[in-house]
């Protein structure tokens, strides 16, 4: 990576509350590191968390710049995430993914890709200490459904500790499908989050 690169990531970082972010743009625990332009720690707002998301992997666009959910998918995110008000000028947020590299082609990541990663996402979950956690998808949805698949139990929540884990499709499924029911889903998981934290004891 070009020195005037990794000086704006060096920048970039500094505005993001992940204590191993630096960590993570040097990780070379997986062959990923070799193909990825740039590495993707979790971004969060404030700690702690409200609110993680949590997809797949970064995209074309997150390779790029680095930050997960930069995207069109992070955009179509957000705009289901406002129409259902679940965040508001005092939510904290966060964005991460099962692995914080881009894969070729976007090819969902091998079970040692996710294993090599997985150590990240025990430090960013214990960091964020989050209240609830949105799992995108069929491969982020492992993390608290093991052996499930998507269909099965997107809207679900499930307790785990004190934090509330919910499944939901993700939003590129809903960009690819333009599927009005894929959508009404993700509006379902979202509308849930938006009451568990509402309930939730501050
Ligand atoms: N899709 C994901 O799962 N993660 C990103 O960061 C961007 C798109």
């Amino acid at each position: 990576m070009p020195d005037y690169y990794s000086s704006a990531m060096q920048e970039m970082d500094s505005l993001n509350n992940n204590h191993f972010a630096h960590d993570i743009r040097e990780c070379k625990r997986c062959p990923l590191s070799e193909t990825r332009f740039c590495s993707c720690p979790g971004w969060f707002s404030n700690l702690p968390l409200d609110i993680l998301f949590v997809g797949m992997s970064p995209g074309q666009d997150e390779d790029e710049v680095g930050r997960p959910f930069v995207g069109k998918a992070g955009r179509k995110l957000m705009e289901l995430a406002d129409r259902v008000k679940l965040v508001t000028d005092e939510t904290t947020l966060g964005f991460t993914n099962i692995v914080r590299c881009h894969t070729p082609e976007n090819r969902p990541p091998t079970g040692h890709e996710i294993q090599a990663c997985s150590t990240w996402m025990r430090c960013e979950f214990d960091m964020t200490e989050a209240k609830v956690v949105l799992l995108l998808g069929g491969v982020a949805i492992s993390l608290a459904f093991p052996g499930k698949k998507i269909g099965e139990v997107a809207g679900s929540a499930r307790a785990i500790g004190s934090t509330v884990y919910i499944a939901s499709y993700h939003p590129a499924a809903g960009l690819h499908k333009r599927s009005p029911v894929i959508e009404a889903s993700i509006l379902h998981s979202l509308r849930l989050a938006r009451e568990v934290l509402t309930n939730a004891v501050h």
